[in-house]
């Protein structure tokens, strides 16, 4: 019988290359399966069904996105849809009384979306929050490596579709903290206040060199 540790372990290929591997015929990924598996978990068993995952996925973004973000236009981006569907799901949450619209402080063509009390309300519901405790049930060291590893593969993903990647204020290249005087978004030329950060937003860019 041949010594195990005498095998030389499979090289794993750069993320970049993740695509041309799976063209190639590789056997299925688990993980990947798993990762899918998981989200349509999400919607089972004895959950709030009132909601399409959709409707949910669309409330719990517009509660979560800082104001350069609450667009239809940029749900469509993190949703991976459509304009015209993800304007669709939006008017569906406005008409239920959980999202409205309310006029841009300083664009008055364009509007903001928000969420509603009754939205506030109906997220306390939420189909997520048994994930998010499962997630949250694991030790400190093991979330920190599972975040970093979705955000990894999230990255990755989102160049291989030419996507934009979401994130928040404090990893975001755009961010300049170097003034004293608070955080300055030099993507939107706008100075963030403490919610703002703790936001995602559309305009984030990981790789844009950071000001400190
Ligand atoms: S610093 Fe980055 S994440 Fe924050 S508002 Fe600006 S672009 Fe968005």
């Amino acid at each position: 019988m041949s010594d195990p540790a005498a095998i030389p372990p499979t090289p794993t290929p750069p993320l970049s290359q993740a695509g041309a591997a799976s063209r190639a015929g590789e056997p299925p990924c688990h993980s990947a399966e798993l990762l899918v598996h998981l989200a349509r978990l999400v919607h089972g068993g004895e959950t709030d069904t009132s909601l399409t995952p959709a409707q949910w996925t669309a409330l719990r973004y517009f509660a979560s996105a800082n104001r350069f973000s609450r667009t239809p236009t940029a749900f469509s981006e993190f949703h991976a849809t459509t304009k015209g569907t993800a304007s669709q799901t939006v008017k569906s949450l406005i008409g239920l009384g959980l999202l409205q619209r309310r006029a841009h402080d300083s664009d008055g063509r364009s509007a903001l979306i928000e969420v509603t009390e009754a939205g506030q309300d109906k997220l306390r519901r939420d189909p997520l929050a048994d994930l998010t405790r499962c997630i949250r049930a694991l030790p400190d060291a093991r979330r920190r490596e599972f975040l970093s590893t979705l955000t990894e593969l999230g990255g990755a993903l989102a160049r291989m579709r030419t996507a934009p990647t979401f994130g928040k204020c404090g990893d975001c290249g755009h961010c300049d903290t170097s003034g004293g005087a608070g955080a300055y978004c030099r993507c939107t030329q706008e100075m963030l206040d403490g919610t703002e950060m703790q936001s995602i937003c559309v305009d984030f860019a990981q790789g844009a060199p950071r000001l400190r």
